[in-house]
């Protein structure tokens, strides 16, 4: 299946292919659990290559989502020129240095130009590009970049509070830190003003992830 994959670069795009592996992920996940030391024909595992196949393919289904389809025509010629914010965006995604979960809250706002998006379609932008094996600094900056091509709005903000059980588990072993990310583009990068009311209203709470 093919897919517009964002490049880093603003405003450049890629196309890329992304195909099924051949090979499936189960064998090799019966040979990891084994190599570890498990006895993969023990009850409780029987079936787990099978199942970990299954949660990864949906953890990455993100690779073949195509954001034109999810979007659908949802875009619509409004005059409105306050800002639109849709926050506490849920998401789950996975590090791609140790593929551990990662997850917390998305904070979304843009400043319409002419156009104005359903704002259901925003969550499932934002689950197209958790669902990858991500950093949180990329997926923050793919949402922002996403609209910006879809809507060419005035500005747009994403905030990203998330813990990352990398940190958690392993590692530092810190069950309370969190990190906060952001994306900023047009107006709420070039005004201050416009973006430290963005920020007084969507601002990061660690807290509350
Ligand atoms: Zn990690």
């Amino acid at each position: 299946m093919r897919e517009k994959e964002r490049a880093g670069e603003k405003g450049s795009v890629i196309e890329f292919q992304s195909k099924l592996p051949q090979t499936p992920v189960a064998d090799h996940v019966r040979e990891i659990l084994r190599l570890l030391g498990e006895d993969t024909g023990r009850e409780g595992l029987v079936r787990t290559p099978e199942r970990m196949e299954k949660a990864l393919r949906y953890l990455t289904s993100g690779y073949s989502a195509d954001v034109q389809k999810i979007v659908n025509g949802a875009l619509f010629d409004v005059e409105y020129d306050e800002v639109v914010i849709v926050r506490d965006i849920e998401f789950f995604s996975m590090c791609e240095h140790h593929m551990l979960p990662f997850f917390g809250k998305m904070h979304v706002a843009y400043l319409p130009g002419k156009k104005v998006i359903g704002l259901s379609k925003i969550p499932r932008i934002v689950d197209v590009f958790a669902r990858r094996l991500q950093i949180q600094e990329r997926l923050t900056t793919q949402v922002a970049e996403t609209l910006q091509d879809l809507l060419s709005p005035r500005g747009v903000a994403v905030v990203c509070e998330a813990r990352h059980f990398c940190m958690m588990m392993r590692g530092v072993e810190k069950q309370h830190s969190g990190a906060i990310t952001s994306a900023m583009l047009g107006a709420f990068r070039n005004n201050k003003e416009t973006r430290n009311e963005l920020l007084s209203l969507i601002g990061p709470r660690s807290q509350t992830i």
